[in-house]
């Protein structure tokens, strides 16, 4: 074997990534983190009392990415896929152990992500004490819109965060009513992971989570960061 100054490949290697706003170039991802039970209505309506514990994180893989005015292909093995509009932060800088006040230096920027579920094997893998990849880390699971560079956006306690399906309002809430704010997630998974340039982080969805049907078109949003649209295969 030769030192070769570019590795060669058995297949050529897929990068996953986002587009960027306003930009040819794109932001490659490296890895998806989600926060579980982020605004406390969420956390009701899913039968759990929303008192400040530590925040919670599960993963999705980053080729489970789907661009907005894609199509979201229904996935096998579940009657039940569940809506979940997020802000989603584009880590720039990475850090382990970082500070709630040192936070947002390390934000590349935001985007509008859909953390489809499918709730059915979410909610048997609960019952059995089992792993949530299944209900969460699917193919086309994470649906996410093009980023904005974070110097680019001021996220007001007062921005809504909406989700309509087939026009109708189904998610509503505010990134205010958020139980961990955003510079205070990436503190906590910085202590459990070394946060890199390329990580996402969904951070969690407000109450009106629902069923989402074959035909279906879903369009949400984050004011201040971007819309994202997507329809439900047939
Ligand atoms: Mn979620």
């Amino acid at each position: 074997m030769s030192l070769q100054a570019e590795p060669s490949y058995v297949f050529a290697p897929v990068v996953p990534s986002l587009p960027v706003v306003g930009s040819l170039e794109r932001f490659p991802v490296r890895r998806v983190y989600c926060v579980g039970r982020n605004y406390a209505e969420h956390a009701r309506e899913m039968g759990h009392d929303p008192a400040r514990e530590p925040p919670f994180f599960f993963m999705k893989t980053p080729d489970a990415l789907l661009g907005s005015g894609g199509v979201f292909p229904y996935p096998p093995a579940s009657s039940d896929v569940h809506h979940e509009i997020e802000l989603v932060v584009a880590i720039g800088q990475g850090g382990r152990d970082i500070a709630v006040d040192a936070a947002l230096g390390h934000v590349w920027g935001y985007a509008v992500g859909l953390d489809l579920t499918r709730r059915d094997l979410q909610a048997q893998a609960k019952k059995l004490g089992r792993p949530w990849e299944v209900g969460k880390a699917f193919d086309a699971a994470a649906p996410c819109s093009a980023l904005v560079p974070a110097q680019g956006v001021a996220l007001a306690p007062s921005a809504a965060i909406w989700l309509e399906v087939n026009g109708a309002s189904r998610q509503r809430g505010k990134l205010g009513d958020m139980i961990w704010s955003v510079p205070e997630i990436i503190a906590h998974l910085s202590c459990l992971f070394r946060l890199e340039a390329g990580d996402l982080i969904f951070s969690g969805t407000p109450a009106g989570v629902g069923p989402v049907q074959r035909g279906d078109c879903l369009r949400g949003g984050v004011d201040g960061v971007g819309v994202l649209d997507i329809s439900v295969g047939a």
